[in-house]
């Protein structure tokens, strides 16, 4: 089967990577500034910058059969046009919702899953009363594109709140409450054609300076608490949206509240673990699922744990720690640029975090 990527950087090579394995061929939507460094000999690339045509697109695909997504800032309405065409999975209805901040959180909010308190701002007159009735601190996030941490603010005081509105454009905006959070979770399911859903075990993530530096699973304590609501929640997401494809969901634990932070219509770098810790990856089952075909097995086999290399070069012979596996993307290497990750595994739960945090040492040693 031959399958459209829109996207060109790690996930959708990883995507093709275990893809290719079930005899599926692939090639890729790029846009201008992408770098397609990732995704090189994986498949064709086709540029879209706005003015071609989705038939025009979907010839110089190859003409697949189905066409999926590795990024949330999509354009929707090329994608109704392929829509056609092939099929479109997940559907653009759902990464209409996804990829706008204020509409995932009314969506949540509607089927009844907790979030922290939020406000919409287009004005600086909107900012101020959005903290007034949200109380400081706040996140104040760009309502689209935003990712890593891009495009976010986190104001703590009212001195922040004033430096913030002096550069401030009108730019849509979302307010949030700060969440005082204890941890940080997510949970990543796969949905099938056929409706069928299999869901990953909950990885406790660790965030530095809003980009996801590791994730660990089971999320130690938290895993037996929570995965039944988290698995709850996921659920209805994905039934209400009828979801084909991977999707992930990003929480905040506070107390016995877990609050849903934010989605991803797509496989996440908190499921990179799966390839080490699962006989079928986040990746594969993204693959299957918008092929069609029945899911794969997505239980964990052990206790594993994910680095990500953020502008470090790790070569596999580096690593001291046993069990090891690196993922290097081929990209250059940028200061916090995600340019690899390194799997590992651990029998034993507690040596598994030492073997961490030592990599974790080694590998940011000079900061
Ligand atoms: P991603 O790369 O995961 O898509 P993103 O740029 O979309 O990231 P968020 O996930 O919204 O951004 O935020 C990044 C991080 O900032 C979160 O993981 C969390 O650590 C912190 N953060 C975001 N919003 C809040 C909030 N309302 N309260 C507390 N912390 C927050
Ligand atoms: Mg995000
Ligand atoms: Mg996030």
């Amino acid at each position: 089967m031959h399958i459209g990527i829109y996207g060109t950087g790690q996930l959708a090579r990883m995507m093709a990577h275990d893809g290719k394995k079930l005899g599926a061929t692939f090639s890729f939507i790029a846009e201008p500034n992408d770098d397609v460094s990732a995704i090189k000999g994986l498949g064709e690339q086709v540029m879209f910058s706005g003015s071609e045509s989705a038939e025009a697109i979907f010839k110089a695909l190859g003409e697949p059969e189905v066409i999926t997504v590795e990024k949330e800032a999509v354009d929707v309405p090329l994608l109704r046009d392929l829509q056609k065409l092939c099929r479109v999975s997940p559907n653009p209805d759902v990464l209409e919702i996804t990829q706008h901040r204020l509409r995932e959180k009314n969506f949540l909010n509607k089927i009844g899953i907790p979030t922290a308190g939020y406000a919409e701002a287009n004005s600086a007159s909107d900012v101020t009363k959005a903290i007034e009735a949200l109380g400081i601190p706040v996140a104040v996030k760009s309502i689209e594109q935003g990712y890593d941490g891009k495009n976010q603010w986190h104001l703590k005081t009212e001195a922040d709140v004033e430096k913030f509105l002096e550069t401030y454009n009108s730019s849509p905006l979302i307010i949030e409450q700060w969440v005082p959070f204890e941890a940080e979770v997510s949970l990543i399911a796969a949905r099938s054609l056929a409706g069928d859903i299999a869901f990953y075990a909950m990885a406790y993530n660790e965030h530095r300076g809003g980009i996801l530096i590791s994730s660990i699973v089971p999320a130690k304590n938290y895993q037996e608490k929570f995965t039944k609501r988290a698995q709850e929640y996921l659920r209805k997401i994905l039934t209400e949206s009828d979801y084909v494809g991977v999707l992930s969901m990003e929480c905040f634990v506070k107390g016995d509240e877990l609050l849903v932070n934010e989605l991803a219509p797509r496989v996440h770098n908190s499921g990179h673990w799966s390839q080490a810790g699962t006989a079928c990856s986040q990746f594969e089952n993204a693959i299957r699922a918008v092929m069609g075909i029945e899911l794969g097995n997505t239980e964990l086999n052990g206790p594993t744990a994910m680095l990500n290399l953020l502008g470090k070069e790790v070569a596999q012979s580096d690593i001291t720690i046993p069990n090891a596996q690196l993922h290097w993307y081929d990209k250059q290497c940028k200061p916090k640029r995600k340019v690899g990750h390194i799997n590992f595994q651990h029998e034993d739960y507690a040596e598994l975090e030492k073997n961490l945090a030592a990599l974790e040492k080694q590998v940011y040693q000079d900061n």
